[in-house]
């Protein structure tokens, strides 16, 4: 069976129970170990077992994510989520060294990411296909232990088995990427001019993204202006420093003097709400992912109500609509993810690793854990 064939119940049994027969006991993990800064490196960690339900995946290669930062740095979000004593992490690539006694659809041996975002699938909206807002979600590395160790167990139902044209780098950040491709098939954009406010790693997978997806014109804002070229290597017509001061008269010139059709808002801002609302024209649609340290000050009056705008909020990526979407552009070649994934270190450098991360030097670092 190529790896691309979704696995199917009617496999021999062979196949759908058991274990590769080396698991260890005990495995390298990082642990967020005491309420303050950092994370531990172990090499005692038990590797966990899996319920009759799960698989249990040996972890290639992880990504390290703005979420892990939050947790890396112990700010107030992370201090009040995060369980002190959990592996943390949430972006991977594996291979499947065991599966439970009820899974049907997965195989040992097989090579996988997983949806991190964790449902008993019984409340309103998992059973209305938005299980990506449900009520229940539990995710890895933030709400159970994640995935920076060599083993991780995953709910069957979770798992997104890869194809062969994906290289295990690029699957190690499907989840973010996935939260791209959320945003920007949410908002639309075949056709249609988008302003990109905030070029981080996720608002850089939009660009390569909307392009891939037939969006017209693609404008950007960030900051930092290494950030602002790649994001026109990636597609972008034009990409705006922030501070400058006439780039939203100059985007709404160009667009017929009404503004862009379509903003995506990655940066979570304050004055990106207001900066991005401003170039948006009446009537067009504004998808927020980034997220904001506070409550920010916002006049729905003026960028809302009188503009007629559709504003749709996104989080995590659609189970499993998006994983399809993304898979097929993927397998299209039409993605252009190389320049974004920047670093790879070990997992011993984690300290480095997160160090890159933080200091903006690097976009997306992954941590490699296991050669296959
Ligand atoms: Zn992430």
């Amino acid at each position: 069976m190529s790896t691309f064939a979704k696995p199917v119940s009617g496999v021999s049994p062979s196949h759908r129970t058991g274990t590769s027969g080396s698991v260890p006991s005990t495995m390298r993990a990082l642990v967020k170990h005491h309420a303050g800064v950092g994370l531990q490196f172990v090499n005692d960690r038990a590797v966990p077992v899996p319920g009759p339900r799960d698989v249990l995946i040996r972890v290639l290669k992880a990504g390290i994510c703005g979420t892990d930062r939050h947790i890396w740095e112990w700010d107030a979000w992370a201090a009040g989520r995060i369980p002190v004593g959990i592996v943390t992490g949430h972006e991977f690539v594996g291979i499947i060294e065991k599966v439970g006694t009820a899974v049907t659809r997965c195989t040992v041996g097989q090579r996988v990411s997983a949806e991190g975002h964790i449902t008993a699938g019984v409340d309103f909206n998992s059973r209305t296909g938005n299980a990506h807002i449900a009520s229940d979600t539990r995710i890895l590395g933030i709400d159970r232990d994640g995935i920076f160790a060599e083993y991780v167990t995953v709910p069957e139902e979770n798992v997104w088995p890869l194809h062969d044209k994906i290289p295990d780098k690029v699957a190690a950040v499907m989840d973010p990427l996935g939260n791209a491709v959320h945003t920007v098939m949410a908002a639309g954009v075949s056709a249609k001019s988008v302003l990109i406010t905030g070029t981080g790693i996720i608002g850089l997978m939009a660009v390569t993204v909307a392009k891939a997806a037939g969006a017209g014109r693609i404008f950007t804002t960030d900051m930092d202006a290494r950030r602002r070229e790649l994001s026109k290597k990636l597609g972008a017509a034009e990409a705006f420093d922030p501070r400058s001061n006439d780039w939203i008269a100059d985007v709404r010139k160009s667009c017929r003097g009404e503004g862009v059709d379509v903003l995506l808002e990655m940066s979570g801002s304050p004055a990106a709400y207001d900066q991005g609302f401003s170039a948006l024209r009446n009537g067009g649609v504004a998808a927020l992912l980034g997220i904001p340290a506070k409550p920010p000050t916002f006049n729905i009056t003026q960028h809302v109500v009188f503009k007629g705008a559709t504003v749709l909020g996104i989080n995590g990526r659609k189970m499993f609509e998006t994983w399809y979407q993304m898979e097929e552009l993927l397998i299209s070649g039409k993605l252009e993810l190389d320049e974004i994934i920047t670093h790879e270190f070990p997992l011993e450098e984690f300290e480095k690793a997160h160090a890159t991360m933080i200091s903006g030097e690097g976009i997306k670092v992954v941590m490699s854990i296991a050669d296959r």
